[in-house]
């Protein structure tokens, strides 16, 4: 596959939606790809990425932000408290606010510093043990919560379930955003970014249909 094809993907989607063309934003999910395979997405003019780990994003992009201009870097990965102030300095949103000490951890930062990036707060959608998220019954508490510190999410983030169609997930995160006034949904990734799209989306994580296979599994 590659870029110019998941981009055209991505329009044909918006399109049978009824959206406007360029409403979804594509992160191209760079997370333990090859520099080569990025560098060529970034040489195509690409700005929009995605990375899971605060350290390898540390290590790779500030050189590669020099060279090239505009480029807008999107957690999406678990953020560890520990790593917040780092994440902050390096991203221009984080897609992975999904706890009571990393919003507070945060919200110390947005105090120190007068601004963060943008927030997504990541849903279980599928409310999975081992998966990350708040759940959906405490989503409201969760965002009174934020709210009470400062921090303005602008929508939430799912991952559904491996093993299962995404498409309720994406229907009840869409409907827990549009409850809550929550303009953003990231969701969506290389095998249902289309699905997501129909369901409005305005962000969608794909990587490996646009790097290939990354060199081992995360
Ligand atoms: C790795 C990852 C992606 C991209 O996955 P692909 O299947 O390669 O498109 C999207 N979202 C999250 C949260 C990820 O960790």
């Amino acid at each position: 596959m590659g870029l110019a094809e998941i981009m055209s993907r991505l329009h044909a989607a918006e399109r049978a939606a009824g959206r406007d063309e360029g409403s979804v934003t594509l992160i191209a999910v760079s997370k333990v790809q090859p520099a080569e395979r990025v560098l060529a997405v970034l040489e195509q003019g690409h700005k929009v990425f995605g990375e899971n780990y605060v350290q390898e994003a540390a290590a790779k992009w500030p050189a590669w932000r020099d060279r090239f201009d505009a480029v807008k870097l999107h957690m999406i990965g678990p953020l560890q408290t520990n790593k917040a102030k780092l994440a902050v300095e390096l991203f221009d949103a984080i897609h992975t606010l999904d706890r009571p000490s990393l919003a507070q951890k945060l919200a110390g930062l947005q105090q120190a510093r007068g601004a963060l990036p943008q927030l997504f707060v990541q849903v279980n959608t599928g409310e999975e043990p081992q998966k990350a998220g708040v759940l959906p019954s405490e989503l409201t508490a969760f965002l009174r919560d934020c709210r009470a510190m400062e921090l303005s999410p602008i929508g939430l983030m799912c991952i559904p379930p491996e093993d299962q169609d995404s498409t309720p997930h994406f229907a009840m995160l869409a409907k827990m955003a549009a409850d809550h006034g929550l303009g953003a949904l990231s969701m969506g990734m290389s095998g249902d970014f289309e699905a997501a799209i129909a369901h409005g989306a305005t962000h969608v994580r794909v990587g490996s249909a646009i790097f290939g296979a990354r060199a081992y599994p995360v």
